[in-house]
């Protein structure tokens, strides 16, 4: 065992202190809400630092989210005592751009790509199903998101689908089409969508295996939180990352560390989850990555850790008791030594705003009796549940924030400036172009956009390079002139970035050259008041990314912006209560939580109950709702529930039910709520209303059949890229035009078929490899 310094493992139990200091080639630690998992993984990377036996730039960990990473990171620092410059600790997407804006050029890609956010792949999904009229088939936008998104998660990509495809089916050749379009689409703007980041990091390291040598020497430690909810594409980048680096790959300094066929050991992987915790199915968390993990890493040392130390014995109680309902889990015994606790509050009121009245009730007196508002939470499903939560704290004068909720960068007057920054780092955006070619006005209207438009299929380049060509068009003086203006705008600003300018300076020159304010200012219309504030508040923006981020651009900013997820925007230091989404909550913890909405078709939603596990996957939901409570635990519902305008019955959550009646002090319960009621309709009594919570319910059996096992497609390695090269062939001595590198010459071809690689030696740009299916490359 290393030798370690025993402050680094100050009060770990027996179990924890094992997997800090357990030394071998993979860990697992499996455990339940609030047992030291996340804390474990943080003392685990200490301990590699602090012994000496890893520097920092060998450390990668991936955490849920950018705000779980910074805090793991400020905690190693304050655990070994000094910074730790170089270590990675980053979500899953962060760590995938980073390496992809490096290796760009082997991908065919340039640096600046532009990340699409959902919006943005919606519009041109829409665009494509228009094209194709595939909604007659129903192929809505919608649907075909979702599809794609599946395919990527699941590694599958164009030519993968294409084999696979039931011809017969005309829906799933339209879909394919539309695949084919949308990847094509995307690679015509330099630009990725959010599951790419992780998809094309694996085809990367898959294609071209020195650029994954690179990686898999640097990183020699890998640690995972939350592993129950990656995707299978998420797996196999892990997979990649932490494979034995073959002898040709590994560095001459390095040798007597190698095994006797001269390959290096891939990387030590530290992996902590809990399947119960698992919520992100949707989304393609699999929970066989987990229980599959032994036996993907043969030699895994397993680690279970039974010890809560979040919440007491009241809530941990409850939080078991549901849980013990999903079938086919590892059972577990959750215990604590702090003691039962006070025991859960239930209450239900007559209306949505009647149950947020209960709620600021309660919270005001928490907070007269100590509790600060900062370690309160309320939960909900549904982002709809906020609105009489929000007017009754707006009423009582308690002061909240709504986490993801305030979706910053989705205002219009945002997503035109960043549309601005965008085009400059990647010119080849043409739905970023198209955005701000008339905004602010300057007169270029369809027609006009369209002759652009036609001007740039018809020369093969992007909208942004027809612009300098606006003279030749005959589109007037004025237009023309305004056309050439922006071109040299963006030129200028591009200039500026490519110089190595901030983002906040190159802001600036967008802002004034493009008179955006001005035209905002000169409406003297209140509404724009609010968006001129937005803008500057953007601005201030850049400049506090700038002073954090002192070696950052205009690129890093881009990425900061394009991931932030909902959960970075909790500022511990606020004295603010949070509201949030279940989903958003996990690996959080409050001394007060509030869970509202506990009622049939908002927990288990409505939407569940047709998905194969989809009730067991809102069981898992509830039970991360009730596990971040360290001390006080209140569950509240309502008898009607409002949304986008309707006025609905509700039913206490068949959840409910599940929970041992001792545990629960209804303040109001159910029964109590129906028997005062005036409004109520009748027929609720033969529903369950009267009596204790949810009592005479009786549901049919729950248990949907065992979903199907999905044969994994493991997506060739390098296919996909509709570059449209087709099937060109290239051999030696061959001459060939790349569209950023110049003329070369092919000096060998390497692999077979669409994993041919062409080494060329370009005439000014020196050597490179390139996938030839999808380098942006003529012969000559
Ligand atoms: P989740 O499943 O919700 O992600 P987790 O297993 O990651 O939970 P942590 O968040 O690491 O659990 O720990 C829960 C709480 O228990 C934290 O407040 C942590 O500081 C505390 N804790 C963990 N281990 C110990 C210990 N040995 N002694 C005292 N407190 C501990
Ligand atoms: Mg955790």
């Amino acid at each position: 065992q290393p030798a370690i310094d025993e402050r680094l493992l100050e009060g770990l139990n027996p179990r924890q202190r094992e997997a800090v200091l357990y030394r071998g080639p993979s860990l697992l630690i499996v455990a339940g809400a609030g047992s030291g998992k996340t804390s474990v993984l943080t003392r685990r990377i200490a301990s590699l630092l602090a012994s000496g036996e890893a520097s920092p730039l060998q450390i990668l960990a991936i955490t849920f989210t950018n705000k779980a990473a910074n805090e793991m990171r400020e905690r190693v620092q304050h655990l070994v005592g000094r910074a730790t410059d170089g270590m990675w600790i980053s979500t899953f997407h962060s760590a995938c751009v980073r390496i992809l804006r490096r290796q760009a050029e082997v991908m065919g890609m340039k640096a600046g790509f532009t990340i699409y956010d959902s919006a943005d792949s919606r519009a041109l999904i829409k665009r494509i199903v228009k094209e194709l009229d595939a909604d007659t088939l129903n192929l809505t936008p919608g649907i075909v998101a979702g599809k794609i998104s599946k395919q990527k998660n699941e590694l599958v990509d164009v030519e993968t689908y294409a084999r696979n495809l039931n011809t017969d089916d005309p829906a799933e050749v339209a879909f394919l089409e539309i695949y084919r379009r949308y990847t094509a689409g995307l690679r015509r703007a330099n630009a990725l969508d959010f599951d790419d980041l992780i998809a094309e990091t694996v085809h990367l390291f898959r294609a071209f295996p020195e650029v994954a040598a690179l990686y898999q020497r640097r990183f020699r430690h890998v640690l995972v939180d939350e592993y129950q909810d990656t995707n299978h594409a998420q797996y196999a980048l892990i997979r990649e990352l932490t494979r034995p680096i073959k002898p040709q790959h590994v560095p001459d300094d390095t040798r007597t560390l190698t095994a006797p066929d001269g390959s290096l050991p891939g990387a030590s992987l530290t992996v902590v989850g809990d399947s119960d915790q698992s919520i992100y199915a949707f989304r393609g968390a699999d929970i066989r990555n987990i229980v599959e993990f032994e036996r993907d890493y043969p030699n895994t040392k397993t680690v279970l850790l039974e010890q809560n130390y979040r919440s007491t014995q009241n809530i941990l109680d409850a939080a078991n008791a549901v849980i013990s309902n999903n079938f086919d889990r590892l059972e577990k015994n959750l215990f604590t030594t702090v003691g039962a606790g006070h025991p859960i509050i239930g209450y239900t009121g007559y209306s949505g705003h009647d149950e947020a009245q209960f709620v600021a009730d309660e919270i005001s007196a928490l907070h007269s009796a100590g509790t600060p508002y900062r370690e309160i939470a309320v939960f909900y499903r549904t982002n709809s549940q906020t609105r009489p939560l929000e007017d009754v704290f707006i009423r009582s004068g308690l002061p909240y924030k709504i986490i993801g909720g305030t979706k910053f960068y989705e205002r219009a007057e945002i997503k035109d400036v960043m549309a601005y920054l965008i085009q400059v780092a990647n010119p080849a955006d043409d739905l970023a172009l198209r955005r701000i070619l008339n905004t602010p006005k300057r007169g270029i209207g369809p027609a006009t956009e369209a002759a652009l438009q036609a001007h740039a299929d018809k020369m093969g380049v992007a909208l942004r390079d027809a612009l300098g060509d606006a003279a030749q068009l005959e589109l007037g003086p004025k237009v023309t002139r305004a056309i050439l203006d922006l071109g040299e705008l963006l030129d200028e600003a591009e200039a500026q970035h490519l110089a190595g300018g901030k983002a906040a300076d190159i802001l600036l020159t967008l802002l004034s050259g493009s008179g955006y304010l001005e035209a905002l200012r000169a409406t003297r219309d209140p509404q724009d008041e609010a968006r001129i504030e937005n803008v500057e508040e953007l601005l201030s923006v850049t400049k506090e990314f700038a002073k954090n981020n002192p070696d950052a651009g205009l690129l890093e900013f881009l990425t900061e912006v394009a991931l932030v997820a909902a959960a970075d925007e909790i500022d511990d230091d606020s004295g603010s209560i949070s509201l949030m989404t279940l989903h958003t909550a996990k690996g959080l913890e409050y001394d007060a939580v509030f869970l509202t909405g506990v009622e049939e078709d908002l927990l288990p939603h409505r939407i569940s109950s047709g998905e194969p596990g989809g009730l067991a996957e809102e069981r898992r939901l509830f039970y991360v709702g009730i596990t971040r409570a360290k001390k006080r635990l209140f569950l509240s519902l309502s008898m009607q529930r409002s949304s986008f305008g309707d006025t609905s019955v509700a039913m206490p959550s068949r959840y409910l039910q599940e929970i041992p009646a001792g545990l629960i002090d209804w303040r109001q319960s159910p029964g109590d709520a129906t028997s005062r009621g005036g409004t109520r309709p009748r027929a609720l009594n033969a529903r369950g209303y009267a009596g204790g919570p949810a009592r005479g319910f009786s549901y049919s059996t729950e248990l949907p059949p065992a979903p199907p096992r999905v044969k994994r497609e493991w997506a060739s390695e390098i296919t996909g890229k509709v570059r449209d090269n087709g099937d060109l062939t290239l051999a030696e001595g061959d001459r060939i035009r790349h569209t950023d590198f110049g003329d070369g010459r092919v000096v060998a071809v390497t692999g077979v078929g669409t994993k041919s690689i062409a080494e060329v030696q370009f005439d000014t740009a020196g050597k490179k490899r390139l996938l030839i299916k999808i380098a942006p490359i003529e012969k000559l």
